[in-house]
C-alpha cells in the first residue's frame, strides 16, 4: 500500500509499505477524512520526537473499518468511524491510574505518526478497537468530524488543565485550530471574560464567534502588558497555552492570580528548559498551578465530544479553510501546514475511494 511518510528529519515523501496486520484486539481503517497537524509539522521539520525513518504520518482521521480482530465485539467491517489521535492501551496500568494516554509510557497513547504508522496511508491499524474507535454519528460531515481526532478533544483538554470555572477570566495564548477550540472548551466550562491572543485575521474573527471577548494581538506589544492593561493589574484566573515558545510560560505565570492554573497543550517542539520567573511565581509558594497534557483519547470521550458537535455546542466545520478531495492531496494539505499561509487554519482532505 501507499502512504505520505517521514523520510528522516526535514524531509516527505510518498512510499510502499506492507499492509499493516489486524491483532485479535485491532481494527485496519481505511481513511475517509483526514487532516495534518501541526504535530506534524514539529515531528518532521524540527525533528521534535527524533529521527524517524520512512514512518507514515498523520494521527486526525474518519475512516471506514476494513477488518477487525476476533475479539473486537462492537466493530465490524464496513462501520463508519473516528480516529481519535491518541490511542491507549486500556489494560496498562497507567490507564487504571487515570493516564490512559501515557499508557506503557510517558504519551505511550500517542501512537499513530509516533510509535506506528499514522493514518496517511491506503490503510492503516488501530490497537483495542473496542476501547479507541467510535462511531461516526449519521449525517455528521466526515471532513467536519475529522476535528473530533485531535483539535476538540486538544482544545478542550486545555480548559480541563486550566480547571477553568464558572466566571473566570481566561487567557487562551494561541488561536490556531488547538487553541480555538482551546477558547470555546473555556466558554462552555464558564468562562466570562475571555482574551484570545493570535494575529491572523480570520482566526480572530472565529475566536469572537465561539466567544473571546477580547483580542490581544501579540504583535502589537507584550501579551503581559495588555492583559494587565485591560484587568487594571488584577490578571487572569486561567491561562491556556496552545501557541508561543518555551518563553510564553514566563508571561503566563506573571498574568496569573494567585489560586490560579495554566493549561498547557502546547507541544514544545524545541529546547531544553521552560521559564517560570521565581518573583512571580510567589517564590515557589504562589499557588500558581501548571499543567501541561496531552488530550485524552479513547471512545467513551470521543462519543461524548462527538454528541457536543451533536447537539451543536461546537461547531468544528469553521475550523476548515482549506478542504481538499483525493488521497494524493494529503501532501499539499501538509506542507500548508508546514508554511501556514495567513488564511490556513486547518486543511482537511476527503476521500473516496
Ligand atoms: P497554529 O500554529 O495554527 O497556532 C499557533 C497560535 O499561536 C497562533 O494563533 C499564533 O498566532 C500563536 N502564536 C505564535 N507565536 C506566538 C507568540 N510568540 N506568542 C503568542 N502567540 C503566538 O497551531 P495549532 O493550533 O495547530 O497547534 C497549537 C499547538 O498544539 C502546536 O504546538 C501543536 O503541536 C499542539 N498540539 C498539541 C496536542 C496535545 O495533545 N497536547 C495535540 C495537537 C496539537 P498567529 O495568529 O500569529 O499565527
Ligand atoms: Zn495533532
Amino acid at each position: 500500500m501507499k502512504g505520505y511518510a517521514m523520510l528522516g528529519i526535514g524531509k516527505t515523501g510518498w512510499i510502499e509499505k506492507e499492509m499493516p496486520r489486524c491483532g485479535p484486539l485491532d481494527a485496519i481503517v481505511r481513511p475517509i477524512a483526514v487532516a495534518p497537524c501541526t504535530s506534524d509539522v514539529h515531528t518532521v521539520w524540527e525533528g521534535a520526537i527524533g529521527e524517524k525513518h520512512n514512518l507514515i504520518l498523520g494521527h486526525e482521521g474518519v475512516g471506514e473499518v476494513v477488518e477487525t480482530g476476533n475479539l473486537v465485539k462492537d466493530f465490524k467491517k464496513g462501520d463508519k468511524v473516528i480516529i481519535p489521535a491518541i490511542t491507549p492501551d486500556w489494560n496498562s496500568v497507567q490507564a487504571q491510574a487515570g493516564y490512559s494516554m501515557h499508557s506503557g509510557q510517558m504519551l505511550g497513547g500517542w501512537k499513530f505518526s509516533n510509535q506506528k504508522d499514522g493514518v496517511f496511508g491506503e490503510f492503516f491499524h488501530v490497537n483495542d478497537a473496542d476501547g479507541n474507535l467510535a462511531i461516526l454519528p449519521e449525517g455528521m460531515d466526515p471532513a467536519a468530524a475529522a476535528m473530533l481526532s485531535d483539535m476538540i478533544p486538544t482544545g478542550l483538554h486545555g480548559s480541563e488543565l486550566a480547571q477553568v470555572q464558572y466566571g473566570d477570566t481566561v487567557c487562551v495564548i494561541g488561536i490556531g485550530p488547538v487553541g480555538l477550540m482551546g477558547v470555546r472548551g473555556a466558554v462552555l466550562k464558564g468562562a466570562s471574560r475571555l482574551f484570545a491572543v493570535g494575529s491572523r485575521p480570520n482566526c480572530i474573527n472565529i475566536a469572537k464567534e465561539y466567544g473571546a471577548t477580547d483580542i490581544i494581538n501579540y504583535k502589537d506589544g507584550g501579551i503581559l502588558e495588555q492583559v494587565m492593561a485591560k484587568t487594571n493589574g488584577a490578571g487572569v484566573d486561567r491561562v491556556i497555552i496552545a501557541g508561543g515558545d518555551n518563553d510564553t510560560f514566563a508571561e503566563a505565570v506573571r498574568m496569573l492570580k494567585p489560586g490560579g492554573a495554566i493549561g498547557n497543550i502546547n507541544y514544545l517542539g524545541s529546547g531544553d528548559y521552560i521559564k517560570i520567573p521565581r518573583l512571580e511565581w510567589g517564590v515557589g509558594m504562589g499557588h500558581k498551578m501548571i499543567n501541561g497534557g496531552l488530550m485524552p483519547g479513547g471512545r467513551l470521550r470521543m462519543e461524548k465530544l462527538a454528541d457536543l458537535v451533536v447537539s451543536g455546542r461546537i461547531d468544528p466545520a469553521k475550523l476548515i479553510t482549506h478542504p481538499f478531495e483525493g488521497f494524493e492531496k494529503i501532501e499539499e494539505a501538509l506542507m500548508l501546514m508546514k508554511d501556514k499561509p495567513k488564511d490556513l487554519i486547518k486543511p482537511v482532505v476527503t476521500i473516496a475511494w
